[in-house]
Protein backbone atom coordinates (compact mmCIF):
# COMPACT_ATOMS: atom_id res chain seq x y z
CA UNK A 1 0.00 0.00 0.00
CA UNK A 2 2.74 2.60 0.90
CA UNK A 3 4.56 1.50 -2.23
CA UNK A 4 1.59 2.34 -4.30
CA UNK A 5 0.96 5.49 -2.59
CA UNK A 6 4.69 6.24 -3.20
CA UNK A 7 4.27 5.69 -6.54
CA UNK A 8 1.42 8.04 -6.64
CA UNK A 9 2.97 10.95 -5.13
CA UNK A 10 5.90 10.71 -7.49
CA UNK A 11 4.11 10.44 -10.76
CA UNK A 12 2.12 13.46 -9.22
CA UNK A 13 4.99 15.44 -8.18
CA UNK A 14 7.12 14.46 -11.95
CA UNK A 15 3.80 15.88 -13.62
CA UNK A 16 3.55 19.35 -11.53
CA UNK A 17 6.95 19.45 -12.33
CA UNK A 18 6.94 18.95 -15.78
CA UNK A 19 3.63 21.51 -15.85
CA UNK A 20 6.04 24.37 -13.98
CA UNK A 21 9.41 23.63 -16.69
CA UNK A 22 6.45 24.21 -19.39
CA UNK A 23 5.59 27.55 -17.59
CA UNK A 24 9.12 28.75 -17.13
CA UNK A 25 10.05 27.60 -20.18
CA UNK A 26 7.47 30.07 -21.74
CA UNK A 27 8.19 32.72 -19.56
CA UNK A 28 12.21 32.58 -20.74
CA UNK A 29 10.53 32.60 -24.64
CA UNK A 30 8.33 35.79 -24.35
CA UNK A 31 11.67 37.54 -22.84
CA UNK A 32 13.71 36.81 -25.36
CA UNK A 33 11.63 38.14 -27.59
CA UNK A 34 11.28 41.35 -25.86
CA UNK A 35 15.38 41.56 -26.40
CA UNK A 36 14.82 41.32 -30.18
CA UNK A 37 11.56 43.95 -30.30
CA UNK A 38 13.45 46.46 -28.41
CA UNK A 39 16.87 45.44 -30.93
CA UNK A 40 14.09 46.02 -33.72
CA UNK A 41 13.32 49.27 -32.24
CA UNK A 42 16.47 50.63 -31.49
CA UNK A 43 17.72 49.79 -34.72
CA UNK A 44 14.46 51.65 -36.35
CA UNK A 45 15.16 54.50 -34.19
CA UNK A 46 18.84 54.98 -35.09
CA UNK A 47 18.16 54.57 -38.90
CA UNK A 48 15.30 57.21 -39.06
CA UNK A 49 18.44 59.44 -37.81
CA UNK A 50 21.36 58.07 -39.79
CA UNK A 51 23.11 57.71 -36.31
CA UNK A 52 24.49 54.11 -37.19
CA UNK A 53 27.26 55.84 -38.70
CA UNK A 54 27.99 56.79 -34.76
CA UNK A 55 27.26 53.49 -33.76
CA UNK A 56 30.86 51.71 -33.72
CA UNK A 57 32.01 49.45 -31.71
CA UNK A 58 34.53 51.36 -30.03
CA UNK A 59 31.67 54.13 -29.50
CA UNK A 60 29.05 52.13 -28.48
CA UNK A 61 31.07 50.55 -25.43
CA UNK A 62 32.04 53.92 -25.02
CA UNK A 63 27.82 55.13 -24.34
CA UNK A 64 27.60 51.79 -22.18
CA UNK A 65 30.34 52.72 -20.01
CA UNK A 66 29.61 56.46 -19.78
CA UNK A 67 25.50 55.40 -19.44
CA UNK A 68 26.87 52.88 -16.17
CA UNK A 69 28.60 56.08 -15.12
CA UNK A 70 25.28 58.20 -15.12
CA UNK A 71 23.84 55.13 -13.62
CA UNK A 72 26.38 55.20 -10.77
CA UNK A 73 25.56 59.08 -9.79
CA UNK A 74 22.62 58.59 -8.93
CA UNK A 75 23.70 56.79 -5.75
CA UNK A 76 26.82 59.17 -5.35
CA UNK A 77 27.05 60.48 -1.78
CA UNK A 78 23.60 58.80 -1.21
CA UNK A 79 22.32 56.26 0.74
CA UNK A 80 20.60 53.59 -1.74
CA UNK A 81 17.20 53.90 -0.23
CA UNK A 82 17.62 57.95 -1.12
CA UNK A 83 18.05 57.40 -4.79
CA UNK A 84 15.56 58.45 -7.31
CA UNK A 85 13.94 54.80 -8.61
CA UNK A 86 12.80 57.48 -11.87
CA UNK A 87 16.48 58.59 -12.84
CA UNK A 88 17.76 54.66 -12.30
CA UNK A 89 14.90 53.58 -14.59
CA UNK A 90 16.33 55.99 -17.46
CA UNK A 91 20.23 55.49 -16.94
CA UNK A 92 19.61 51.78 -16.73
CA UNK A 93 17.44 51.68 -19.98
CA UNK A 94 20.60 53.91 -21.67
CA UNK A 95 22.44 50.72 -20.39
CA UNK A 96 20.82 48.05 -21.78
CA UNK A 97 20.04 50.29 -25.38
CA UNK A 98 23.74 50.30 -25.89
CA UNK A 99 24.81 46.98 -24.77
CA UNK A 100 21.94 45.63 -27.53
CA UNK A 101 23.47 47.98 -29.73
CA UNK A 102 27.21 46.50 -29.58
CA UNK A 103 25.17 43.18 -29.81
CA UNK A 104 23.51 43.66 -32.89
CA UNK A 105 26.99 45.41 -34.24
CA UNK A 106 28.68 42.15 -34.12
CA UNK A 107 25.12 40.41 -35.22
CA UNK A 108 25.55 38.35 -31.52
CA UNK A 109 22.40 37.05 -30.51
CA UNK A 110 22.20 38.69 -26.76
CA UNK A 111 19.93 35.55 -25.60
CA UNK A 112 23.09 33.33 -26.73
CA UNK A 113 25.95 35.25 -25.18
CA UNK A 114 24.39 35.75 -21.91
CA UNK A 115 23.49 32.16 -21.32
CA UNK A 116 27.21 31.28 -22.63
CA UNK A 117 28.41 33.48 -20.53
CA UNK A 118 25.74 32.30 -17.41
CA UNK A 119 27.08 28.80 -18.17
CA UNK A 120 30.95 29.78 -18.00
CA UNK A 121 30.09 31.36 -14.70
CA UNK A 122 28.08 28.21 -13.54
CA UNK A 123 31.62 26.67 -13.42
CA UNK A 124 33.26 29.47 -12.06
CA UNK A 125 31.07 29.03 -9.50
CA UNK A 126 29.68 25.80 -8.14
CA UNK A 127 26.34 25.94 -5.70
CA UNK A 128 28.41 24.06 -3.42
CA UNK A 129 31.50 26.67 -3.27
CA UNK A 130 29.76 29.84 -3.94
CA UNK A 131 26.04 29.88 -2.14
CA UNK A 132 26.01 32.83 0.82
CA UNK A 133 29.68 34.49 -0.35
CA UNK A 134 30.80 36.88 -2.30
CA UNK A 135 34.44 35.54 -2.78
CA UNK A 136 35.54 35.56 -6.12
CA UNK A 137 35.96 32.25 -8.24
CA UNK A 138 39.93 32.26 -7.55
CA UNK A 139 38.90 32.75 -3.90
CA UNK A 140 36.68 29.82 -3.80
MG1 LIG B 1 21.86 58.50 -19.67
Amino acid sequence: MLRHQAAKMIRFVSAAGERILVVLQNLYLVRMTDIQDIAQALREFSNARDWDQFHNPKDLALAISIEAGELLEQFLWKDPADADPDRIKQELADVFSFAILLANKYNWDVKKIVLDKLQETELKYPVEKAKGTAKKYNEL
